[in-house]
């Protein structure tokens, strides 16, 4: 696959052009961020890592009829995708009370929600992605409400799925980060990655709350064994797939 133009270096992944403009390249990088680029490092392995449980939990998705930008990996830690404009808004979907919605609301963390909680947030790292109201998606122009109502169902849809597929996997999905773009044809697609990056993942077979843990956090609160917590994420969802 022939990169051309480097279009966006964001802090995980790096976006190129490619000779089909209504195609990108995708290059998942290994260094790792948190508390919006505050702490800063390297997770060995991670890029490759990531970009295959997306492409993996994608094309899966693609089967249960929800439509999303991957195209194919040319290369482990690439991807090639639809280019769309990505909607500037982070839809986090809620199962178990955990990190910001604890921090914010004082809800235990552990807590499972009586219904999933969708909420949106400004994708700006310059504001530090504020958690948005509807009113205020409305007034920023954002979205449309049609659209916002599609991103909704789309997102719990989602959440249905990817629940029911980490609970074979014998894990508990506790929360996640979806981006979604629109494609030339005005089709909402579902954009970015679905990794242990942006998703908060429980192993069952443990019970202490360190322990269990198998994405991000283990970076973002130094409790160690990030890799392997990755690779085993990575293990038990292509096992899975197999079946
Ligand atoms: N998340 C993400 N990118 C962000 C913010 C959040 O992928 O910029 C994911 C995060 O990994 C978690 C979920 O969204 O799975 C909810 O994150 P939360 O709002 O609790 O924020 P945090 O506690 O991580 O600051």
């Amino acid at each position: 696959m022939s990169q051309t133009e480097k279009l966006y270096e964001g802090k995980a992944k790096i976006l190129y052009s490619t000779a089909d403009s209504s195609i990108l390249l995708t290059v998942y990088k290994d260094d790792a961020t948190a508390f919006n680029a505050q702490k800063r490092g390297q997770i060995k392995g991670k890029g490759e890592i990531n970009c295959q449980i997306t492409a993996a939990l994608f094309k899966w998705l693609e089967s249960k009829d929800i439509p999303t930008h991957y195209i194919d990996c040319p290369q482990p830690n690439q991807m090639r995708v639809k280019a769309v404009t990505i909607v500037p808004i982070e839809v986090v979907v809620r199962n178990i009370a955990a990190g910001s919605l604890c921090r914010q609301t004082g809800l235990e963390e552990g807590q499972i929600l009586s219904t999933p909680l969708v909420e949106y947030y400004f994708k700006s790292d310059e504001l530090g992605d504020p958690l948005l109201t509807r009113d205020r998606i409305f007034l920023l122009d954002l979205v449309t409400p049609q659209r916002l109502a599609e991103i909704e169902d789309i997102a719990r849809k989602i959440n249905q799925n990817l629940q029911s597929f980490f609970d074979k996997c014998k894990i508990t999905l506790v929360d996640f980060k979806l981006e979604f773009g629109i494609d030339a044809q005005q089709n909402l697609l579902l954009a970015d990655e679905i990794s242990p990056d942006t998703c908060r993942l429980w192993d069952q077979d443990q019970s202490d709350p360190k322990s269990r843990v198998m994405d991000k956090d283990r970076f973002r609160k130094d409790l160690g064994e990030v890799e392997s917590a990755y690779q085993e994420v990575q293990q038990r969802v292509l096992a899975q797939l197999e079946t």
